[in-house]
């Protein structure tokens, strides 16, 4: 890893100032039952059901999994299998909201008073990582022995251009903020907090400065304001010295990192009892008269926030979900906002287009920047010459998919989405070889018993 390494891009921190505003609610919202990593939720209403605001709607599908919750009230309309428009498999569920937002009878504050019921409530409260993962937040706090953890970084570096809504959670949620730092020395008795936000913050890193004054087991990072410094590998590099190896979990190194907001939604939860129903979103980019960060219900349409931006629609060329370096283009407004969306940035179709690629120049500046110290270029070809051996020599894997060899290369090559295919490839390969090896071993295991039954003989 080359920690130093990266770009300085144009931080474009339009919204940093602006406090969030909650977006009525919209007419409808398709709530995915798939909004995290793992086993997608189970649906439990059918159509024709009335639903609240944080009624339990789907029930996490395995220990790697999360909870859903409905975000408005009104009757279910129908269930999905597939997003028509992503072609993304798994269902979403249709509310029809009646414009009430009433909520369900049952949300009172979880009882939490030890690990077990602490880690109940992180269940139960519905939340991810926030800032894009989709980890479920439950599996990543269920640690065996909690001496294995020596750090948790509470990730609010927010190093991509244009977006501030975990910003925003420092100024608007100051006290969630708090709160749910206590709760992980309390229950989790992890030794040392480090809360991390980049320079370009100054507001957050004062308030976190006043708000923990004076204790010892939680640190507030300034970190240089490089991108990509909000990586889960690099934030763990730079603050503790430690490297995470090609395959391994940050808490194989002593370490669990958390998204501020992800942490301020789960002390939401333990404070009053309402799940994860709603996500502020950085609204920002060209085609938007009205940046700004806005409250969303969790299933709202990513056209009805753009409009309530003042976003020019008639001359939108891009939309992003995400932003601009590690973001992904969605084919259309029509796709929900989930709970991993931080931002929708909107570009005109003069922004938008995308440059001519030239060839190659051998200028090295894709690896010069990469943070992970790869040779781009290299597995690139690699990629396009048919040989995953060769990837997997190259340590493709360790890849973040930062956008960093893109943003730096003049020749304006796809670097990255060569990457993501070159890293796809390297699984389906990986795959087959560990399939081969058990089989191997199992013929071995096989032919050993055979031979050991006509000895017997
Ligand atoms: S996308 Fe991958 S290869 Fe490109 S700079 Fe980032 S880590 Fe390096
Ligand atoms: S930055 Fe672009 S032009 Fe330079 S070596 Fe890498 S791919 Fe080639």
């Amino acid at each position: 890893m080359r920690p130093t390494s990266g770009v300085f891009a144009p931080h474009r921190k339009n919204t940093a100032a602006m406090a969030a505003e909650t977006m009525p609610p919209p007419d409808s919202v398709r709530v995915p039952m798939s909004m995290h990593i793992g086993a997608p939720a189970v649906p439990l209403v059918k159509a024709g059901d009335t639903v609240k605001v944080g009624q339990l709607i789907g029930q996490a599908g395995g220990p790697i999994s999360a909870h859903v919750f409905a975000s408005v009230s009104g009757a279910v309309k129908q269930i999905q299998d597939i997003d028509p428009v992503s072609g993304e498999r798994g269902a979403i569920i249709v509310i029809a909201s009646d414009g009430n937002m009433t909520k369900a009878e049952d949300i009172a504050p979880p009882d939490v008073h030890d690990l077990e019921s602490f880690l109940a409530a992180v269940r139960n409260s519905g939340v991810v990582g926030l800032g894009g993962a989709g980890f479920p937040t439950a599996a990543k706090l269920s640690v065996k022995d909690l001496k294995q953890i020596e750090y948790i970084i509470i990730n609010g570096a927010e190093c991509e251009p244009y977006i501030t809504s975990d910003t925003r959670t420092f100024i608007d949620d100051r006290d969630l903020v708090v709160s749910g730092v206590k709760q992980l020395l309390k229950y989790l008795e992890v030794p040392k907090v480090i809360i991390a936000i980049e320079k370009n913050k100054p507001e957050a890193i004062k308030i976190m400065r006043r708000a923990f004054e004076g204790e010892s087991a939680v640190e507030i990072a300034a970190l240089k304001s490089i991108y990509p410094q909000g990586g889960e590998k690099m934030l763990i590099h730079n603050l503790t010295g430690r490297d995470v190896p090609e395959g391994k979990l940050p808490l194989d190194t002593g370490v669990i990192v958390l998204n501020v907001t992800t942490l301020a939604a789960l002390a939401r939860y333990i404070e009053t009892g309402m799940p994860l129903t709603v996500k502020r979103v950085t609204v920002d980019g060209s085609a938007v008269k009205n940046p700004k960060n806005v409250i969303v219900p969790i299933g709202t349409p990513v056209s009805d926030v753009l409009k309530y931006c003042g976003a020019d629609t008639e001359n939108i060329g891009k939309i992003l979900l995400g932003g601009p370096m590690m973001g992904a283009a969605i084919p259309d407004g029509s796709l929900p906002v989930k709970k991993t969306t931080n931002a929708i940035l909107a570009f005109t179709h003069e922004d938008a287009a995308a440059p001519a690629e030239t060839p190659c120049i051998r200028c090295g500046r894709c690896v010069t920047h990469c943070p992970m110290g790869l040779v781009t270029v290299e597995i690139q070809n690699a990629y396009l010459a048919g040989k995953p051996a060769e990837i997997e020599k190259l340590h493709a894997g360790l890849c973040i998919e930062c956008g960093c060899c893109t943003y730096s290369c003049p020749a304006k090559r796809q670097l990255t989405q060569y990457m993501k295919l070159a890293k796809a490839e390297l699984r389906t390969y990986l795959a087959a070889q560990k399939e081969l090896a058990e089989r191997e071993a199992k013929r071995k295991a096989a032919a050993e018993g055979k031979s050991g039954n006509s000895n017997a003989e």
